[in-house]
Order: C-alpha cells, then structure tokens, then sequence
C-alpha cells in the first residue's frame, strides 16, 4: 500500500507530496485528466496522507499507511459506482417529496466527503455544494484536515457560484479536489482559485503490465481484452470483472445476431425476459447496453479494414461473421438504436431497458 501503488504520472504525484511536507499544499487542487488517468484513485491517497493516524514516510516524503482506521475508511469509497448505487436506491426508497430534496453524497469516513454529479442530470447541484458548506465548518478529527473531492467539473450555475464563495473564503481545515476531465468546464474564477494538477493516462503496456500481475489466470486473449477496455484506466483494468462482461457480452451478441439473422427469436425472448424481471435488471441492461457498443464499434473495424483496432480480442472470429452479414447501415442503425435506448433509460434510471423494442426496430430497418 501507499503511493507505490499509483503507477505513472510520477513528477505530479512527488510535487503534490512535497507541498504536504512543507504544509504548502493548496487548499483547492484541481486534478485534470481523461477518464482513466487516476484522479480519483490519487484523490483518495491524498486524502488518506492528511488523514492517516500513522503518518509513515517512504523516500523521505509523506505517504499513508492503509490499515489505520481512517485509511481503511476512506478507501472504503474506492469503488465509487458501487457507493452511488447504493445511495442511489437508498433515495429511491425515500417519499416522494425528500427523493427530490435528497442529492447523492458519498461518505465512508466522518472527515471526507465525496460529491458525485447527481442522477439522473449528472450534474453537481446547489444542493450537494450546501452540504459541503454546512459541513466545512464542522471542525475535523484533531489534526485531520476536511478533505471534498468532486468527482467532476460539471456544475449548475448555482452550485458552481456557490462553490466559488467556499473557495473564496476557505476555512483552514478544509482541503478541495476538484476532478476534472475537461478543466475548461469550469468556470475562470474557480480555475484561478485552484492549483491544477495535470495526469496523463497509462499507455498500453504498463496496462497490460498491471493486468498480467493481477491476473496470471487469464488467457492472453482476455488479458489483451482487459488492458484494451480500459483504455488507460489500470485501476480499471486490474478489477476488470472478466465473467460479468463476457456474460453480457453474450447476451448483446445474442441480440444483435437474432435481429441481424432474423431467425428463430425463442433464446432471445427468453433473454429479454431475464433482464425484465431480475431485481439487478437496470445495471444489468447498462452492462449489456456498454457490451453491445463494444462489439458494434468493433465490427465497424472490421468492416473498415482496421481490425487492429478491434478491442474484444478473444472473440475475434465471431466479429468477423458478424461484420460480414452486417451492411455499414445496419450497424449505424444499430448505434442509433442502442443510444435512443440509453437516453430513455437515463430519464427513468430504474426502468429496464425494453430490448424487445429495440430488437423490433433492428429488425425493422435491417439493411442487409
Ligand atoms: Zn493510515
């Protein structure tokens, strides 16, 4: 444990160490990256040093130790879905009237708290920013430090106005992290009131390196699949849930090849049924939604004689007989259908996903 862990982006993590060291580091970071180059996983070692009871030091500069209470705590919140999920139908259970009043939070420790864009805009709103207002001026544990990590810089204008006034007159104890794939979405005067941070993403080898090490047990075909769909993400590549992804990429390749085929549609029934009744069906069709994406793009590669590009390696084959039954058209429309899926799902974040509608209107508009 501790900063060793955090693979690449060596110079930025060692500034950000040395500023601890010397009490210097800002008291609003802004930590800028494309999706998969750490911000989170960073966010929370930094939040884990200022907190840590043991304060160890590795290469002479500060570092946490992992197993301490409040490091335990706060890495509690490292797989960040799971902890929006469960908030997420915690507030669906509420009344009518506190669901709307109620803004996903995430908290695992008293000192930290994680602020989520919240469902279904995927914004951070005024009321999320309040809380963290409220709490800033709670003191924190003797010598911790109030750490607020946004996980991303799409605010509502009032939220982000509001969070302004915060980072304008900062309480001593309280540390920013504002997570940021594209820093310009935040507003000038935010930006000019927060240190920024720039991390690059992992290349493919040091992911693939990540994910051998976390899983000699995979053929090389999954372990090229697993770096591949991490794009840069080794956090991601390394909890990579292998038999949760090839599941619902079966069930979307099932999909895609009933309608394209237009056979007998009796195992594609079934399937759809699965999804409706299962209590896990909404993140279950997200999954299935995210896999057929996945194969569709690949085809596409395929059919544009680039299979080099082609991400699901270990099924290669099949792609290839799918690409070669399928026109540019009916794929395009394929794409088309699965993002009007999507878009309806976000507007109702519990319903499952209706794939008979989608398969009919596939089928309807095949081009072969
Ligand atoms: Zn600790």
């Amino acid at each position: 444990v501790g900063f060793n862990e955090f693979l690449g982006n060596k110079a930025a993590v060692e500034r950000l160490r040395r500023m601890i060291a010397a009490g210097k580091l800002p008291h609003a970071l802004i930590f800028a990256g494309a999706r998969g180059s750490g911000k989170y996983t960073l966010a929370l070692m930094i939040a884990r040093t200022l907190n840590c009871k043991v304060q160890p030091v590795t290469d002479g500069l500060p570092d946490f130790c992992g197993v301490c209470e409040s490091c335990v705590r706060i890495a509690e919140a490292a797989d960040l879905d799971a902890r929006i999920a469960e908030s997420l139908e915690v507030r669906e259970g509420l009344r009518e009237t506190d669901k709307r009043e109620t803004r996903i939070l995430i908290q695992t420790d008293p000192d930290v708290l994680i602020v989520p864009p919240d469902p279904p805009q995927m914004m951070i709103k005024i009321g999320q920013v309040r809380s963290v207002i409220t709490s800033s001026h709670r003191f924190p544990e003797a010598g911790h430090k109030r750490v607020y990590i946004f996980t991303a810089a799409n605010f509502m204008k009032e939220a982000a106005n509001s969070l302004l006034k915060v980072l304008e007159e900062p309480s001593e104890f309280a540390q920013f992290i504002l997570l940021a794939e594209h820093p310009g979405e935040l507003m000038p005067t935010i930006r000019s009131r927060a240190a920024m941070v720039r991390l690059e993403p992992a290349n493919f080898n040091e992911v693939m390196a990540a994910v051998q090490k976390a899983h000699p047990e995979w053929r090389a075909t999954q372990q090229t699949l697993a770096a591949k769909l991490a794009s840069g993400a080794i956090g991601y590549a390394r909890s990579f849930d292998m038999e949760a992804y090839t599941a619902a990429r079966a069930d979307a390749i099932l999909l895609l090849r009933s309608t394209l085929e237009n056979d007998d549609h009796s195992a594609l029934f079934k399937m759809t049924d699965a999804y409706r009744a299962g209590a896990d069906g909404h993140a279950k069709s997200l999954a299935l939604l995210r896999a057929a994406y996945l194969v569709l793009e690949d085809m596409l590669y395929i059919a544009d004689g680039a299979p080099q590009l082609v991400r699901n390696v270990d099924i290669q084959q099949e792609l290839a007989r799918l690409a070669g039954v399928a026109s540019f058209a009916w794929i395009e429309q394929a794409v088309a259908g699965l993002n009007a899926v999507e878009s309806g799902m976000r507007r109702n974040l519990l319903r499952s996903l209706s794939l008979d509608a989608f398969a009919a209107r596939l089928e309807n508009t095949a081009v072969r």
